[in-house]
C-alpha cells in the first residue's frame, strides 16, 4: 500500500515543557523559523493550514495534516482545540484524511485522550527515545518507561495508529540497553517505528557535555550495527521501520549544525545494506557449498540496490569472506520485501 501523503506543519518547540538536552529543531528542519515564531501560534497555524489545504486541493491528493516539531498535546487546551477545530472541516470535506502528530509520552494522559476523541486523529507518534530508565534519567527526559507504557495504551484505546521514535546512543545508552529498548518496544506492538541515532547538534546541552568530554556519541559504524540489530528484530516482529536517520535537510547539513555523531545522509540505506550482508552470511553459514563457484543472490527487484550496497560492496565482501569467484545479484518481481534466495551455481 502506498504511504499516505503528509502535509506537515512545524510547530517548533511549541508545547515542550523544556528543551531536551539533544534537541534543536531549528537545525533539523529548514524554514522561516524566526518569522514564523514571531507570529502568534494560531495565526501561523491558520496560514500554514490554508496553504496546505490549497496544495491538497490542487494536487487532488488527500493526506494527513502532520503537526511536528513540538509537543502537541501539551499546547494549552484552548489553543489545541482551536487548531483542531480549524482542521476538522477540511477533513469532513475530504481535503485531508485526518491528523497525525508527535508528542512526549508523559503528555498523553486520559484527559487528552478524551479531548482528542472528538477530532479526526489518525496517527500519534510518541517520542519515546529509550525504554531503559537509566538512559532516560541520564538523558533528562523527565519520564520513565512506565509513562511510555501508559501513553502507548492511551493511543491504542483511542483507536489511533501508534508510532514510536527511538534514539540509540543517548547518554547512558549501550548496545545491550538499546537491545532492551527494542524488546520493550516490540512488547508495545506499535504500528511503526523510527530510529534516529543521537547526534550532537549545535546549541544543545549535549554539545556542552560533548565539549567537556562528558558525553561520547556512538560512531557511525556502531549506529549502523545497533540499528541493523533493531531492524532485524522489528522485521521479524512484523513492525514497520519507516525511517532510520534524520532527513538530510539543508538546515542539518549546514556547516556547524552537527557538532558530532553518527550522521550520514543515506543512513537508512547503509543499515539495510548491512542487514542484507548479514542475511546472506546467515544463509551461507547453513549451506553446503564448494569454494570457487558463483554465488547467486535473489531478492525483490526493489531491494537490489540495498542488497548490493554502494559500489557493490556486498558482493565484494561475500566473495572475499566465502571464497566465491563471482556473485550474481538478481531482482525478482514477485519476491516479498525481505525475501531472499541464495544458491551456489
Ligand atoms: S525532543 Fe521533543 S519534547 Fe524535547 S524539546 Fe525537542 S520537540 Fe520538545
Amino acid at each position: 500500500m502506498a504511504a499516505k501523503r503528509i502535509y506537515p506543519i512545524f510547530l517548533t518547540h511549541v508545547g515542550c515543557p523544556f528543551r531536551c538536552v539533544y534537541c534543536n529543531q531549528n537545525t533539523v528542519v529548514s524554514g522561516p523559523h524566526d518569522r514564523m515564531m514571531a507570529a502568534p501560534l494560531l495565526d501561523r497555524f491558520t496560514t500554514d493550514l490554508a496553504a496546505l489545504a490549497a496544495e491538497a486541493m490542487r494536487s487532488g491528493l488527500a493526506g494527513q495534516v502532520a503537526l511536528y516539531g513540538g509537543t502537541f498535546t501539551a499546547v494549552p487546551r484552548e489553543q489545541l482545540q482551536l487548531m483542531l477545530d480549524k482542521v476538522s472541516p477540511h477533513v469532513a470535506v475530504g481535503v485531508f484524511t485526518g491528523v497525525r502528530f508527535s508528542t512526549r509520552p508523559d503528555c498523553m494522559g486520559k484527559d487528552i485522550r478524551r479531548l482528542l476523541a472528538d477530532y479526526p486523529i489518525e496517527t500519534i507518534e510518541l517520542g519515546v527515545q529509550a525504554l531503559h530508565d537509566e538512559v532516560l534519567v541520564a538523558s533528562r527526559r523527565g519520564y520513565t518507561s512506565l509513562h511510555v507504557r501508559r501513553a502507548a495504551e492511551a493511543v491504542r484505546r483511542g483507536g489511533w495508529e501508534l508510532g514510536i521514535q527511538l534514539m540509540p546512543g543517548l547518554p547512558g545508552d549501550t548496545r545491550e540497553r538499546f537491545a532492551e529498548t527494542v524488546s520493550r518496544t516490540i512488547e508495545l506492538r506499535p504500528d511503526f517505528v523510527r530510529l534516529y541515532p543521537t547526534l550532537v547538534l549545535t546549541g544543545t546541552v549535549l554539545a556542552q557535555w560533548y565539549s567537556k568530554k562528558a558525553y561520547r556519541p556512538i560512531t557511525l559504524e556502531e549506529a549502523i550495527g545497533w540499528c541493523a540489530d533493531a531492524y532485524e528484530r522489528f522485521v521479524r516482529a512484523d513492525i514497520k521501520v519507516v525511517r532510520m536517520g534524520l532527513h538530510a535537510d539543508p538546515a542539518l547539513q549546514a556547516p556547524g549544525a552537527i557538532v558530532a555523531g553518527p550522521y550520514h545522509p543515506a543512513f537508512g540505506y547503509l543499515v539495510k545494506v548491512h542487514w542484507w550482508r548479514r542475511q546472506v552470511d546467515g544463509a551461507l553459514a547453513n549451506e553446503q557449498f564448494t569454494d570457487g563457484k558463483t554465488l547467486l543472490v535473489k531478492v525483490a527487484q526493489r531491494r537490489l540496490s540495498e542488497a548490493g550496497g554502494p559500489q557493490r560492496a556486498n558482493p565484494g565482501y561475500w566473495m572475499k569472506r566465502w571464497g566465491f569467484t563471482a556473485v550474481r545479484l538478481a531482482g525478482e518481481a514477485t519476491f516479498a520485501d525481505h525475501q531472499l534466495e541464495v544458491r551456489c551455481i
